[in-house]
């Protein structure tokens, strides 16, 4: 078969003619730069409303907080790996001896207001995205004089690519196990309103050196938030994996699809279906659209297995298969095992951590979302855009059991309706913006210290560092539920030190309380 199968990067894009030029940093290698001093340690997200920033820090102008020394926090270790953008070193936490990865990008390399954009919603979809099955988990972003970095879950068995040129091919069992995490990384992505535009076995990472260790996506570094209605332009993706319609400037999040298709060939068969010596070429053969399908190895390949290499490779993306449909193809069930679970997705398992939180909880969360800026809910709005399918700014009980059973989700009426009913705060029968962002937020937002303090201060009016009972009750009335039992309920709960009031510590450990999504995660 002698064709070559190599490493692609993005694909230059000099000829685009709309007003967004392609994402390119410039991929000139630069050595890892030594961080100036001064202060702030802690991992910091970006333009949150209630970052309250210590006067002696520095404004980093890329992600808009505080410059740290990176050093302080990290001790930089050997390069794990390269990419158009960044170079990704191993590195540890001092205070931890944890080991993690961070993608350093020069601000050299940032020439513009776009490149900067361009990082920043790199960050955002990061931490929109982490926490899913399959996703390279988000630790946090820094900024100092030199560099953005991106301090994320190590991955120490590599890339999908290397493991793939390894070993040629796959038997048909072992690519569906593999094809099946890289369409749910597509159906994650989707789900939470975000085309990732770069699929491709280079970033896909192998979370240990074990023979089947879980693979995770890394690089939203072209991701963008979909946004409905919109036709995507510019030129982006690496050239064996791009889909027709992107070379024809119109296109949408079908063009994931595409790309996996083209790795779920590569995994049957060793090499990419559209093939040629230069970029020209490899399109060229994309737009063609012939897939052969006829040459060895693939007489001996199941025809389910063809089929849905032919329902992801269609041409027409409107005809083309979507995620929730590829994940439920016969040949993904494959051995049966784990396809027929219900993929807890990110709006289930938050949405069941709400239904069990205390009403001050619940209260709180709702002060927190309303004081989020669009920028960081952008992927929460873009989720309950999918589910409000009548665009009539709440979701009925019956919008949320169409759009969980979207998401894969196969929970029965009456959960649902106890969803529904955990997540309407006010109790009007249906879920409101508000509502829903308060149910689904992350759990980072949680994690951050201003955000707590400043809500902790709403509640206590008069700064005595307690919320007491009438606080309490004043701020429930507000929202329909300053009922006697109910306050009651909430004092119990989170005065544990049993003097009447809450403190800001108590406070503290009730929010904290059970954040993480994966605490509930059954993987
Ligand atoms: P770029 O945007 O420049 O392509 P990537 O995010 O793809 O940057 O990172 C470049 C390379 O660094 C990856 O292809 C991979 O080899 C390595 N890498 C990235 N993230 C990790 C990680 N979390 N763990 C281990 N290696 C990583
Ligand atoms: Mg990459």
């Amino acid at each position: 078969m002698g064709i070559c199968f190599t490493r692609t990067h993005e694909i230059p894009i000099s000829s685009s003619p709309d007003q967004s030029p392609p994402h390119h940093y410039q991929p000139k290698p630069q050595m890892y730069p030594t961080a100036p001093p001064p202060p702030l340690p802690k991992p910091t997200f970006i333009s949150t409303t209630f970052t309250k920033t210590p006067s002696s820090a520095q404004i980093g102008p890329i992600l808009g907080i505080a410059m740290c020394d990176l050093s302080s926090i990290y001790v930089l270790q050997k390069e794990l790996g390269r990419g158009q953008f960044g170079i990704t070193y191993l590195c540890t936490e001092r205070t931890t001896g944890l080991k993690y990865a961070c993608k350093s990008i020069s601000k050299r390399k940032l020439l513009n207001k776009k490149d900067i954009e361009d990082v920043r919603r790199e960050v955002l979809i990061l931490q929109h995205l982490t926490g899913q099955p399959n996703i390279v988990e988000f630790k946090g972003a820094y900024e100092d004089k030199q560099s953005v970095h991106l301090v994320m879950e190590l991955c120490s068995g590599g890339e999908l690519f290397d493991k793939i040129t390894a070993k040629g091919s796959y038997s048909e069992r072992a690519a569906a196990t593999i094809f099946r995490q890289v369409v749910n990384v597509v159906h994650v992505c989707h789900f939470m309103g975000v085309m990732h535009r770069d699929l491709k076995p280079e970033n896909f990472l192998l979370v240990n050196r074990g023979e089947d260790s879980p693979l995770k996506a890394t690089d939203f570094g072209l991701s963008v938030f979909i946004e409905e209605g919109k036709v995507y332009r510019d030129i982006v993706g690496s050239a064996y994996y791009v889909a027709p319609e992107v070379l024809g400037r119109s296109y949408g999040k079908e063009i994931d699809v595409w790309s996996a298709g083209v790795i779920l060939y590569i995994l049957l068969s060793g090499v990419p279906p559209f093939w040629a010596e230069t970029e020209k070429g490899i399109f060229d053969a994309i737009l063609e659209g012939k897939i052969d399908l006829r040459s060895a190895p693939w007489p001996s390949i199941s025809d389910a297995a063809k089929d849905l290499v032919k329902k992801m490779l269609t041409w027409d993306p409107k005809k083309r298969i979507n995620a929730a449909q590829a994940l439920a193809h016969p040949w993904m069930k494959g051995d049966g095992e784990a396809s027929d679970k219900p993929i807890d997705s990110a709006v289930l398992i938050r949405m069941k951590q709400f239904r069990a939180m205390n009403k001050l909880k619940k209260l709180a969360l709702k002060v927190m979302a309303q004081s989020m800026t669009d920028e960081e809910i952008k992927g929460l709005q873009q989720m309950f855009n999918n589910m409000d399918t009548d665009r009539s700014g709440t979701i009925t009980l019956e919008e949320l059991k169409v759009g969980l059973s979207r998401l894969g989700s196969k929970l029965t009426e009456s959960e649902i309706k106890q969803l529904m009913d955990a997540a309407d705060v006010d109790k009007n029968g249906s879920i409101d913006y508000i509502e829903f962002i308060t149910a689904t937020m992350h759990r980072h937002r949680l994690e951050k210290e201003e955000n707590l303090y400043k809500t902790f201060q709403y509640f206590d009016k008069d700064g005595s560092g307690f919320i007491t009972r009438d606080e309490l009750k004043h701020a429930m009335s507000e929202y329909g539920m300053g009922d006697e039992a109910t306050i009651d309920e909430v004092i119990r709960d989170v005065d544990t030190d049993n003097d009447g009031k809450i403190n800001y510590e108590e406070f503290v450990a009730m929010m904290k309380k059970g954040i993480h999504d994966s605490d509930e995660k059954q993987r």
